[in-house]
């Protein structure tokens, strides 16, 4: 399942404090947008108001046909994957997967085919029975990810899910979520400040400066044809 995400002139501002302004953004269903830019240029917050984890000052956010942005977190569609894997020590992987589930009602039989769909495709079926404290930095982190697919979401939103990770598991890494985002066809969007991450994941990069987007394109455009002299920079700067 994916949908389109179309965010409509948001702004955001926490009191006096202008942290986003005026952003307007079209997401395709099946898409992969990364959001780049620097720390503290607002990205985690335009995540969280589409997860609806933070509220919008002005303007609306839709996926497919439905606004959302009056919604609760539960009721959007979408799935958020943290940076820091947020995961319940008490429970088993397949109890953290199916936890959010009950609560929502779904059927026990439907439940144990999510979760066991998520484990296979993630290749941690034979993790499911254990305690996260038990999983290396890499299996907790598909764990958050599993929770995520078990809820089926129309779009996944991936707050920097990688920089907790050393440099050789953060490669490999990024080419699952590569490989999963192909496997499952979702709408994906991904925070990110680091460049070669946006280059090799994106379909297209949003880059996000100083409360507005400087420009949109695929990585080739962004790199071949950098709209500003900040873009130029930041994208042209080694990681
Ligand atoms: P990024 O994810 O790109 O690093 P954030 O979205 O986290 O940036 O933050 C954007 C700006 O909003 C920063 O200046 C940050 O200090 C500010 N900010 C974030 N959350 C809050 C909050 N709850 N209250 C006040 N300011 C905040
Ligand atoms: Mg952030």
């Amino acid at each position: 399942m994916s949908a389109s995400i179309e965010i409509a002139n948001v702004t955001k501002r926490y009191g006096t404090l202008s942290v986003l302004d005026d952003i307007s953004l079209s997401i395709k269903p099946g898409e992969f947008v990364v959001f780049l830019g620097p720390s503290g240029c607002g990205k985690s917050t335009l995540l969280r108001m589409i997860a609806g984890l933070e509220d919008v000052t002005q303007g609306t956010i839709a996926v497919g046909d439905q606004r959302i942005d009056t919604l609760p977190p539960g009721k959007r569609g979408v799935a958020m994957v943290f940076q820091s894997y947020a995961l319940y020590p008490h429970m088993t992987v397949a109890q953290n997967m199916s936890f959010g589930l009950e609560n929502i009602k779904v059927p026990k039989k439907e439940i144990v085919r999510r979760v066991r769909f998520a484990a296979e495709t993630l290749e941690i079926a034979h993790l499911l029975d254990r305690k996260p404290q038990k999983l290396s930095g890499g299996q907790r982190q598909r764990v958050a990810i599993g929770r995520a697919i078990v809820k089926e979401p129309k779009a996944f939103l991936f707050d920097e899910p990688l920089s907790n990770l050393d440099a050789a598991l953060r490669g490999r890494t990024r080419l699952e979520l590569a490989q999963l985002h192909t496997r499952l066809g979702s709408t994906m969007i991904f925070v990110t400040h680091d460049q070669v991450e946006a280059m090799t994941l994106a379909d297209r990069i949003v880059v996000m400066h100083n409360r507005k987007i400087e420009q949109i394109g695929t990585p080739i455009a962004i790199y071949r044809r950098p709209a500003t002299r900040f873009v130029a920079g930041f994208v042209g700067s080694p990681a």
